[in-house]
């Protein structure tokens, strides 16, 4: 049967290799640097990262081969992933648009994050460490680390954002399932954490005091190695496989994209299906719009482009990103995974060149709920909450195709599922508890 519904990639036209947009940018990416008092951040990173992807941080590579170890990984993970045309959508909207999305969601922990955690804990094993530390905010990054940790043999450790520890019992024991350690943040196992701890036990916590607690963890510790798992390039590098695979797709389908959108946190699902497409726009000067989706709460695209930490405590080098600060406080949303002060220094370039478009939405997210709803019921699967942002984006940009009638491509990405997620949904879309049917 041949239909564009859905694209799907036999596991022999997995890509072997990585996409390193480095040596493409227009203008040299500004390198790390050292703030101008205290010690050398940039001196202690060998002793933080993992070698390889340390390696890869800084590579002017543009292809970078996908170790066959790492390839293995990604096929028992479910890769390739399947592109979906939303026709079924794109009816129910009345829209002269057509619409593709790519399936992150069919991820076994639920999101994207699993393309670096695979990467990162392989390199993290062949080096010869024990155990690997970090923090979450969501919840995805961290439940993705102790997946990969469990394959491939490690022991780790997960400081997660309290407030959204609090509100996620499911995720805290899927983390578990795969045997790792998790502390609400600001924890008691570290000298920053507990600094905090002290002053208030119920202290909320925030992506940037636990990234500062997973860094002093690994630090102290010569068998463990920090992972992180966004904004930076080696994690750039290894989200490319999702662009990588869609390209291949939609040259399957015979289409180009007009329009390219995904939701942005620190920008790794976006820098995944947005980069490869990029390179078109760098070289062959290809005409796509690229859009991020993000909240008001954290519309670090619109910050200063300026140097600034990745981390509250200041123990990381400063990057040259879009960012609102690395000590400014956010409300809270169920979008939790775009809670994050700063942008990818690649993306940030980008963004400073004008190449990519940002649109932020409001905190309470009730557009975005509805939108999502509207996704689900036309195509069937549930956005996570961070996903929803690139869904109401798309649906967004199909009715402003409706309204002009422009026959626009649009592709857009879902970062991961929400079947952890019902209570914010319940929440949002006033989902009610019923009394027993019977
Ligand atoms: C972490 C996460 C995000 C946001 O992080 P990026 O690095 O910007 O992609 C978005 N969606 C999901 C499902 C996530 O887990």
């Amino acid at each position: 049967m041949t239909d564009d519904r859905a694209i799907i990639l036999k596991a022999d036209e997995l890509p072997d290799k990585w996409y390193n947009i480095i040596p493409d940018l227009p203008e040299p990416l500004p390198p790390p640097m050292d703030p101008p008092e205290g010690y050398s951040r940039i001196g202690d990173l060998p002793n933080l990262l993992v070698g390889e992807c340390l390696k890869q941080e800084m590579s002017a590579e543009r292809w970078i081969p996908i170790p066959e170890g790492i390839q293995e990984l990604y096929l028992a993970a479910g890769r390739p992933r399947a592109l979906f045309r939303a026709k079924n959508l794109e009816k129910k909207l009345g829209t002269p648009a057509k619409l593709f999305y790519k399936s992150e969601f069919y991820s076994p922990t639920g999101s994207h994050k699993v393309n670096t955690a695979l990467a990162q804990a392989y390199y993290a094993k062949e080096q010869g460490f024990e155990r690997l530390t970090t923090e979450t905010g969501a919840g995805q990054w961290g439940n993705a680390l102790a997946y990969a940790s469990s394959l491939v043999g490690l022991d780790c450790t997960v400081f997660w954002v309290r407030a959204v520890y609090r509100w996620k019992p499911h995720r805290l024991n899927f983390m578990q399932m795969f045997g790792a350690e998790v502390y609400a943040s600001p924890s008691q196992q570290t000298e920053f954490g507990k600094k905090l701890y002290a002053e208030n036990p119920d202290h909320n916590g925030s992506l940037g005091i636990a990234i500062s607690e997973g860094l002093e963890d690994a630090k102290k510790d010569p068998k463990a190695v920090y992972c992180l798992g966004s904004v930076l390039n080696h994690v750039m590098l290894h989200q490319s496989i999702i662009g990588l695979e869609t390209k291949k797709q939609m040259e399957i389908a015979g289409e180009y994209p007009d329009v390219v959108i995904s939701c942005l946190g620190g920008g790794s699902n976006f820098g995944g299906i947005a980069l490869p497409w990029m390179q078109d726009v760098l070289k062959k000067k290809a005409d796509i719009q690229f859009i991020a989706a993000q909240s008001e709460a954290a519309a670090n695209l619109q910050g200063e482009y300026k140097y600034d930490f990745a981390d509250h405590a200041e123990m990381t080098p400063m990057l040259k990103m879009c960012t609102l600060g690395h000590q400014v406080t956010m409300v809270p949303i169920l979008g939790d995974g775009l809670r994050y002060h700063g942008s990818s220094p690649i993306l940030s370039l980008l963004r400073h060149l004008g190449y990519i478009d940002t649109i932020a939405y409001p905190t309470d997210e009730v557009h975005i709920f509805q939108r999502a709803k509207e996704f689900v019921q036309a195509e069937g699967f549930l956005p996570a909450p961070e996903s929803a942002y690139s869904v109401a984006c798309a649906i967004d940009e199909a009715i402003k195709c409706k309204e002009n009638n422009e026959k626009k491509t649009i592709l857009f990405n879902i970062s991961g599922h929400g079947f952890l997620d019902m209570d914010g949904y319940a929440e949002k879309l006033g989902l009610k508890k019923q009394p027993e049917r019977a």
